[in-house]
């Protein structure tokens, strides 16, 4: 028997991300992916770790398989970056750099490259005690997470939920396409995993160096890396890659039923009665030809909780109901839970460090 798994699903998907692999100095690329050191780093930085205690933390965290899924490539771009420009930038030695032609502050140039509008889940499976440490770090981050750099901030939460008893490339089929505004491909999403351990390398795996070995002095290990393609649900319907009898769906029928239910229930959010603005599934049995029953009128947090609750829950076919009075006290928690976590927590963090600050110095001020 083996012993049991998790996996914690991550959400990557900003205006900026950028996934250093390596290049250094005045040209910096980004992977077309996020890469695991880059991912070990931001839940570092949830933790609160920094990088001098980092070492002791990736010895746990490196044996997690990672995985990640592309739901939208992005767009590379080049940024032309300067530092020091009027003030000039210091020397190992800790003096400032001169131009040797013009004896001004010397200014840094680099060019830095970009992912601009991608969207990425990455999971992480592992020993199911570490994956809900890594969660709870998550939902309640101690410093602000970036996307592989301090610019790049995150467009939405980052805990995508924690799916049990699962395997990784199953749990990562779980979470919905987040893909909007590019086709849904047609043999499905791209998934970058690690190759299974603990047994021969594929023939096709590729090789990463992003397997980080230390933060303290960077020490990058080669990592094999295999592909594999999944079907997510996407735009209401779902699909998975071992299953090629989902029925096509009737030209017309998705907006049909969906108008019929939201006419339904008077347009408004069956939770919380605000206006409508998304019809949820409480089932994908009959996906493609879905009855009016199969669905549920949310506003978008009322849905964002439910759909919240089956990530959680590692849900497929069968899905929260809103309407289920078993169900409503915890979709009123997860509610609760997105309104008081991740930024406004942050939020409160940094105004009680400058009220403490500031009183402080009054009282400095006042000595
Ligand atoms: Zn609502």
């Amino acid at each position: 028997m083996t012993a049991p798994r998790s996996t914690i699903l991550l959400r990557l998907e900003a205006p900026m991300q950028s996934w250093g692999d390596g290049s250094r100095f005045q040209l910096r690329r980004t992977a077309d992916a996020p890469t695991k050191s880059g991912v070990l780093g931001l839940i570092l930085c949830a933790g609160g770790i920094s990088r001098s205690e980092a070492d002791a933390h990736l010895d746990r965290l490196r044996p997690l398989r990672f995985a990640v899924r592309v739901d939208r490539p992005g767009v590379r771009g080049w940024d032309y970056h300067t530092a020091g420009a009027g003030y000039g930038i210091l020397s190992a030695e800790g003096v400032v750099k001169l131009t040797a032609s013009t004896k001004e502050p010397e200014t840094l140039l680099s060019r830095r490259e970009y992912l601009f509008d991608a969207s990425f889940v990455a999971g992480l499976e592992g020993d199911p005690a570490l994956i809900d440490e890594i969660a709870a770090w998550l939902t309640d981050p101690i410093w602000p997470v970036f996307l592989g750099r301090k610019c790049c901030v995150p467009g939405s939460p980052v805990f995508a939920g924690v799916v049990h008893d699962t395997k990784l490339l199953d749990a990562l089929a779980t979470a919905p396409w987040h893909g909007s505004g590019v086709e849904y491909p047609a043999d499905g999403l791209r998934i970058l995993m690690d190759a299974p351990a603990g047994e021969a390398v594929p023939v096709h795996a590729r090789v990463a160096y992003d397997d980080a070995r230390a933060f303290g002095v960077m020490d990058h290990a080669p990592r094999w890396g295999v592909e594999a393609r999944i079907h997510p649900p996407h735009d209401g319907e779902v699909a998975f890659a071992d299953d090629e009898a989902a029925p096509a769906r009737a030209d017309g029928w998705w907006s049909r039923v969906r108008l019929e239910r939201l006419a339904l229930d008077h347009g408004l959010c069956v939770f919380c009665k605000s206006e409508a603005e998304e019809v949820h599934h409480v089932t994908y049995e009959r996906r493609g030809a879905e009855l009016v029953d199969d669905l549920r009128s949310l506003c978008s947090p009322c849905h964002d909780a439910c759909t919240a609750l089956e990530y959680g829950g590692g849900m497929t076919v069968h899905r929260v109901d809103p309407l289920d009075p078993a169900w409503r006290p915890r979709i009123a928690e997860q509610i609760d839970l997105a309104r008081n976590s991740g930024a406004a927590a942050v939020r409160q963090r940094v105004l009680d460090a400058l009220a403490s600050r500031l009183g402080g110095r009054s009282e400095e001020e006042g000595a």
